[in-house]
């Protein structure tokens, strides 16, 4: 069952979106949502470092991601998705800074045309601002940026939302070489 978490936690790291502590999955399955253990590395992750913890409330969180309370405000708010997964790809995160969305420009931009920006809260792991902002941007868009932070994907799978968060910084490291080459 946590074989996914393996295959794309290593997709993720060898695609450069993670340092080794940084990054969490999930996926929801009934009431309970599987997600990584606080301070696990998705490139080696184990069975040990999938911790289930309730839909509905915190009450069994301790060991699991600081962003674990963004994970649950998406399921929630998104019922029909099956997975949640968050990284530091660099490039989209160096236009995140500037940008209050990033238009897409090349042939992957009928997938993904706009990456939005929640750009109004303040940088924390798990903060209830990005827990409130997130879902109804992730409900049109399936990937979307923390300005200065990262990017959440959602998705049917894990598979789903590895493909979004690659195909998302391919993208934005095209927007920002096309913006450098502009500048000459
Ligand atoms: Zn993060």
């Amino acid at each position: 069952m946590f074989s996914d978490f393996f295959t794309y936690g290593r997709v993720l790291w060898e695609a450069g979106h993670l340092h080794v502590t940084s990054g969490n999955m999930s996926v929801k399955k009934g009431s309970v949502i599987y997600v990584t253990r606080t301070g696990s590395s998705l490139a080696m992750l184990t069975a040990r470092d999938i911790v289930p913890v309730n839909l509905d409330n915190d009450l069994r969180d301790k060991n699991a991601s600081s962003e674990t309370p963004v994970h649950r405000a998406i399921y929630r708010a998104l019922p029909g998705i099956g997975a949640v997964v968050h990284s530091h790809p660099p490039y989209a995160t160096a236009l995140s800074f500037d940008m209050d969305e990033v238009r897409t420009i090349d042939s992957d931009s009928l997938f993904i045309p706009v990456i939005p920006v929640l750009k109004d809260c303040p940088y924390a792991e798990g903060s209830a601002c990005v827990a409130s902002g997130f879902p109804r941007t992730l409900d049109s868009h399936k990937v979307a940026l923390v300005r200065g932070h990262g990017a959440f994907a959602v998705g049917d799978s894990l598979a789903q939302c590895a493909a979004r968060l690659t195909m998302m910084e391919n993208q934005c490291r095209l927007v920002f070489f096309r913006r450098l080459l502009e500048r000459r």
